[in-house]
């Protein structure tokens, strides 16, 4: 019997029928990637249609680069004390969300470090001055890390703190009471939905080794759900390529899929909407430092060792000690199983950011419908190697070359313009040449100043927190 009769693939791409843990790691194993490409596009045609496909333009904007923990993937991050560590002024903020309501933008993603020391009345000032100077801007801001560090240091009434990082140390209930007042009054103050930065792999063994300091798994899917208890929509996502195994990916969307039945179970008004993967980026990093896993070997990659429980096997003693990284076909196969595999989430984003335009079109064909965020400023992923910048033009045009229609669409998913006549932004475009791709490189002014290309890596960058 073929593999698609097998997982009943016509059921799940119909949305009858669900895969389990073990049919996404037979797919991964088995399963061609043509084949992989062909399930995951029907299944986007079902549930997007076959003639649009989105994006939306947003600011990533990390106000702060200090952070108490202590991720080997990072390359962003900077102590309090350090020469180049930053925190931005409101005049900053406020430039910044400027020139993205300039270019017609809608939506800003504030992110930082995990800073120690700011209290909650800083986010609260910030949201608010927002809002009140940028009524229209949706805020997308702070992800569960951030959330789990704000527990921990900030002085509400009412509640203990500790010190950073050690958030776990609180006991639950007042850990979750103390959760929830501050996100209420985040929300209270402006804050609109939580992006899902910070989940990497929820797998332990693989957390603690890449994560110092960072929330657990359990942090990050409680803070999901408590902000879905308060009505506002998150994101997921995971980042890949690394020590982990191909099981300890399946589980963490595992994990993601059954959160949202929960919050669906539960009746909770917000809900997860998107699910982004992208590969590790290793330049800059301590763990981009970590050899790579030789792919010749007779032994079965550590990462893999570990997650399938085979910690007797004389390899699984390398597991955190090598790397395998992920390159695009790779990419695409973990994209196309990620929305087969996430049947009650109803966006699958594309990310070009990381894989250049080239691949991030192509994923329009695995299983992708929404090709992200025109990109402005990114800081994070940048600071840790390749990121590319591309403009709505640019963005649209990727979208129409492979055979769609753009729409820019806001954070729920609803189109706020079609791109179907001359007037469309990359049918006005007569001469390409100044649209080329252009790397990233926040200290040069981002993005939306600069379409040069700029590959000097011998200064910090500014992008997101990942
Ligand atoms: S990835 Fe985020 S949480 Fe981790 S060290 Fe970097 S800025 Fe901090």
């Amino acid at each position: 019997m073929s593999l698609a009769r097998e997982l009943n693939i016509d059921a799940v791409i119909e949305g009858r029928g669900r895969l389990s843990p073990d049919d996404a790691l037979r797919l991964y194993r088995e399963a061609s990637l043509h084949d992989l490409g062909r399930w995951s596009t029907a299944m986007a045609h079902r549930i997007h249609g076959d003639r649009v496909r989105t994006y939306v333009i947003d600011r990533n904007i990390n106000y702060t680069n200090v952070c108490s923990a202590n991720c080997t993937f990072c390359a962003f991050k900077r102590d309090l004390d350090e020469a180049d560590a930053y925190t931005l002024t409101t005049q900053q903020l406020h430039d910044k969300v400027r020139e993205l309501v300039a270019i017609g933008g809608t939506q800003v993603l504030l992110q930082g470090g995990m800073h120690p020391e700011l209290p909650i009345e800083y986010y609260e000032q910030t949201l608010r001055d927002l809002k009140a100077a940028f009524p229209q801007v949706h805020i997308h801001g702070f992800s569960p890390p951030e959330f789990v560090e704000f527990v921990a240091v900030f002085d509400i009434e009412g509640f203990p703190r500790t010190k950073p990082g050690k958030s776990h140390e609180l006991p639950q209930d007042v850990w979750l009471a103390k959760l929830r007042v501050i996100m209420q009054r985040l929300q209270a103050a402006g804050l609109d939905s939580i992006p899902g930065g910070g989940g990497e792999i929820f797998a332990e063994h693989v957390r603690r080794r890449i994560g110092l300091g960072k929330a657990t798994a359990d942090q990050w899917l409680t803070v999901m759900a408590v902000a879905h208890e308060l009505g506002m929509f998150t994101s997921a996502t995971m980042m890949f390529g690394h020590i982990e195994g191909v099981a300890d990916r399946i589980d963490h969307m595992r994990r993601v899929r059954d959160a949202q039945d929960e919050s669906i179970r539960n009746e909770r008004p917000g809900r997860y909407m998107a699910f982004i993967s992208w590969p590790f980026q290793r330049e800059n990093t301590p763990l981009g430092r970590v050899p790579d896993w030789d792919e010749e070997s007779a032994d079965p990659f550590p990462g893999d060792l570990l997650a399938e429980g085979k910690l007797d096997h004389p390899a699984a003693k390398l597991a955190g000690k090598r790397v395998r990284m992920a390159g695009a076909s790779e990419y695409l196969r973990m994209q196309a199983i990620s929305r087969l595999f996430l049947d009650n989430i109803h966006s699958i984003g594309s990310s070009w950011v990381t894989m250049g335009p080239k691949i991030g079109q192509l994923g329009l064909f695995y299983g992708a419908n929404d090709m992200g965020s025109v990109m402005m400023e990114e800081n994070v992923v940048s600071a840790a190697g390749t990121t590319y910048c591309l403009d709505e033009p640019f963005l649209c045009h990727l979208i129409r070359t492979a055979g769609f229609i753009p729409a820019q669409r806001d954070n729920r998913y609803n189109f706020l313009k079609l791109h179907e006549g001359p007037d469309s932004p990359d049918l006005r475009v007569t001469d390409w040449s100044s649209h080329r791709i252009a790397r990233l490189h926040i200290e040069r002014g981002g993005c939306a100043t600069e379409q040069t290309q700029v590959e000097d890596d011998s200064t910090k960058v500014s992008l997101p927190l990942i």
